[in-house]
């Protein structure tokens, strides 16, 4: 495979905002439109052509979903009473036109995929995608179909064998790692907070994959009010070696900012400038480890208008290597359009939180529960890729 140098993927297009549970749900498509007007706002975007996506057929649906389940979601908005299948609850409401709306987000991250692939370009990012808990038969966690799921088995049927799978969502990534459990060519990490304090309640570090996939599904349990330090100790200290063994081909990211300290959702504390940083190793590892090649989308997050806009355009940015330094003022249309929009909500003045995110690499002797989380890690997977849990060098 060879890489040419390209201009990044961005897909993007307002048909998207028609992923809408309604009402008062957390997952408000507020969230991708703020962040989109940012970023233009900004001169992220200038000059970069928006890709348009189209839904993807039911036969690509197929790949990670159920038959019976797919036909639920498309008959829910119809029938009404209890359509099963995870449909209908407080989390994942019926909405009219769910089918639509969700294969359009999928395709929205396969078309992603697809520029990769096709060569035309060596990375994309999708903020609509990364609906990372859809399961094969349900709906789950405001996630109807898995975007992340659907284009990493595309991927794996059209040149690539070997994907690498980082999910930074507060959450744990468990439908996609349930996806490629036993699938040796998926290598799936997430980081997240620890599944005894957090929904979905899965994520432990002795979920390792199976059968001949052992070693494949990796998950670091991070403990709450974890801050950027500890987070970015915890991601050096274990996502480097483990890609850099792997090898893979292409680096998929599923980017949810729900890990900041004011999400309403969850409690680990880290900043805007921590997912920054985050994004600033992402790209990286895609260029040392992936030969650039790097499929990013966005997730969760609910802080919907002081922290996703900023967030999510620190990765529009670095995806173009356009990185916005942090002290950057809010530009004035953004603060007197969401001023208006949203009164009385206190805005950010700039695309930083002030936050320190300098970190101690991870060494022996350390014993925070950040240290233990990553040695718990370590120990459970590292050996399975002949890395030795123990050095700080591996
Ligand atoms: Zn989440």
């Amino acid at each position: 495979m060879t890489v040419r140098a390209t201009t990044p993927a961005v897909v993007w297009d307002s048909s998207l905002l028609g992923y809408d549970l309604g009402g008062e749900h957390p997952f408000n498509p507020v969230r991708l439109e703020l962040t989109i007007r940012l970023a233009t706002e900004l001169g992220v975007l200038d000059g970069v052509p928006l890709l348009v996506p189209e839904a993807v057929s039911e036969r690509e649906l197929h790949r990670v979903h159920a038959g019976e389940y797919i036909e639920a979601v498309k008959q829910a908005p119809m029938t009404g009473g209890d359509p099963g299948h995870g449909l209908g609850t407080t989390d994942n409401p019926v909405f009219s036109g769910m089918h639509e709306a969700s294969s359009l987000v999928v395709g929205s991250t396969m078309l992603g995929a697809r520029a990769i692939a096709a060569g035309e370009a060596t990375r994309a990012v999708g903020i609509a995608g990364g609906l990372h808990h859809a399961m094969r038969a349900s709906a789950s966690g405001f996630c109807v179909y898995n975007d992340c799921s659907v284009a990493i088995s595309w991927l794996l049927d059209n040149g690539f064998d070997r994907v690498a799978y980082v999910d930074t969502d507060v959450h744990h990534g468990d439908g996609v790692q349930t996806a490629f459990y036993d699938d040796p060519r998926v290598l799936t990490i997430s980081l997240h907070q620890h599944p005894f304090t957090l929904w979905p309640g899965t994520g432990y570090s002795a979920e390792t994959g199976g059968g001949r996939a052992e070693g494949t599904a990796v998950n670091v349990p991070l403990p709450p009010h974890t801050r950027d330090p500890g987070w970015l100790r915890a991601f050096h200290a274990v996502v480097p070696s483990l890609l850099g063994e792997f090898r893979p081909q292409i680096l998929v990211t599923q980017c949810g900012v729900d890990s900041h300290d004011e999400d309403p959702l969850a409690d680990l504390s880290l900043s805007v400038d921590g997912h920054r940083e985050i994004y600033r190793a992402l790209r990286s590892l895609a260029d040392e480890h992936a030969g650039g090649r790097w499929l990013a989308v966005g997730g969760g997050g609910y802080q919907v208008i002081r922290v996703v806009p900023r967030s999510w355009t620190h990765l529009l940015a670095t995806v173009l290597d356009r990185d916005v330094a942090q002290g950057t003022s809010m530009p004035s249309g953004w603060l007197r359009t969401v001023g208006k929009a949203a009164p009385g909500h206190e805005l950010p003045t700039s695309m930083t939180d002030g936050a320190e995110t300098g970190f101690e690499p991870w060494g022996d002797g350390a014993d925070d529960p950040v240290d233990i989380a990553i040695r718990d890690t370590r120990r459970a997977v590292f050996p399975l890729h002949g890395l030795d849990p123990d050095d700080p060098r591996d």
